[in-house]
């Protein structure tokens, strides 16, 4: 039996494909620890230069506090050089997830008394139904490093969630790269219906999406939103740039006027997004557009990426926004995220919700605001709020 760690850096589909590993080398019989151990997963990102920084910085302590360190993901497909000069103990795993899960599998050994059911103990579980994507945006490396979309079929969708319910999460989160191009057609689903069997298992409390990208936000898929008691209200549509050069130039499919049109039926929802700040030729008005559709369309948490240019890609060349000009709109942008966030979460002191435990003292209520609340992990409990606080909302 071989102790082992686990970490992720990067998306949703990140920790998906970290929570697959985990799985499997508890399943074959290994023991997950908190810190120092025989052997080492990272799961990196090269979403940015900054997550790739970061994965190698994580691949090198994990290899001083482990005796061997397996670097797989997105960073380890895009660029191994990345990786280059680390210790001899660390190893670079190509491939797709199901390749490397095998890798690091195989290489670890399974011992003979395997563990048929692992159970990880989270409230929340990310159940993967698409990897991939067909989109070619300009700056993206995802097409590169993790292929064209490809779905997986319903019926293995909804026997992980299943699976998860009976080990006990309560929260399940679909999660894909672009969730919108989910396709069984053998068995005739499409996200809605998806969306709608996932929500009719008993035993799931709450339904979300990771995200989901503008084109595919339309009236079937916000009914089955709507109609899925267990979802909340709350959906993660990147914007990327609120200027329709910027996102002409990006090869984003839409125009701000076609984001905001989509978004109009969801008043009601808790509205989350990423956005990437000084892409080449965002100028000011520019940037300050992008404001003002982040305010027009009503977002609140809004995760800000500053470009930096990817290999590979289409403008992996062109990076003309000083770094001091990124890093002021980035600043401007998460104040204007933060005042967002706080006015919402303001909106509900007095008032009642529904919050699902997932930490000590905290959890997200039904539209996926934070709250700060004592009561049993996992566990639905209604709270009535009482102040903002700095990280959200203070429960009663
Ligand atoms: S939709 Fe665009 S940004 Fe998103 S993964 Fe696909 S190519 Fe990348």
């Amino acid at each position: 039996m071989a102790s082992f760690s686990v970490r992720f850096l990067g998306c949703k589909v990140s920790q998906t494909d970290a929570q697959t590993l985990r799985e499997r080398l508890v399943r074959d019989g290994h023991r997950e620890v908190e810190r120092s151990g025989d052997v080492a997963v990272v799961n990196t990102c090269c979403v940015t230069n900054e997550g790739l920084a970061k994965s190698r910085q994580a691949a090198a302590r994990a290899a001083r506090t482990h005796a061997r360190v397996y670097v797989t993901g997105c960073g380890a497909r895009l660029s191994d050089t990345a990786f280059a000069g680390l210790p001899a103990n660390v190893t670079v795993v190509l491939g797709q997830i199901e390749q490397a899960v095998e890798t690091v599998a195989g290489d670890v050994g399974a011992i003979g008394c395997v563990q048929a059911d692992a159970r990880l103990d989270r409230v929340r579980a990310f159940v993967k139904i698409q990897d991939g994507c067909s989109f070619s945006c300009a700056f993206c490396v995802i097409p590169l490093v993790r292929g064209a979309t490809r779905s997986r079929s319903a019926e293995a969708v909804l026997g992980e969630i299943r699976r998860r319910v009976a080990q006990g999460h309560r929260e399940i989160v679909l999660t894909g790269v672009n969730l919108g191009c989910f396709r069984d057609r053998a068995a005739g689903h499409t996200l809605p219906s998806l969306i709608r069997a996932a929500g009719s298992i008993e035993g799931v409390a709450r339904l979300r999406l990771s995200s989901i990208e503008v084109n595919h936000v339309d009236d079937k898929l916000i009914a089955a939103l709507r109609e899925t008691p267990v979802v909340g209200l709350h959906l993660h549509v990147p914007l990327q740039s609120g200027d329709d050069g910027v996102l002409r130039a990006m090869s984003r499919r839409y125009t701000v006027e076609t984001y905001l049109r989509k978004l109009e039926p969801l008043t009601d929802f808790n509205l989350t997004a990423d956005v990437i700040v000084g892409f080449p030729g965002e100028d000011e008005p520019a940037f300050e557009r992008t404001l003002g559709a982040v305010r027009a369309a009503r977002l609140t948490k809004v995760h800000v990426f500053p470009y930096s240019p990817r290999p590979g890609t289409r403008t992996a060349a062109e990076d003309t926004v000083p770094p001091e000009v990124k890093k002021e709109r980035s600043a401007r942008l998460r104040a204007l995220s933060d005042a967002a966030c706080r006015a919402r979460w303001a909106e509900k002191v007095g008032r009642g919700d529904v919050v699902l435990v997932d930490r000590p003292g905290r959890g997200y209520g039904a539209d996926y605001s934070p709250w700060l609340v004592e009561g049993p992990l996992g566990e639905l409990v209604r709270v009535t709020g009482r102040a903002v606080v700095v990280d959200g909302i203070l429960a009663a």
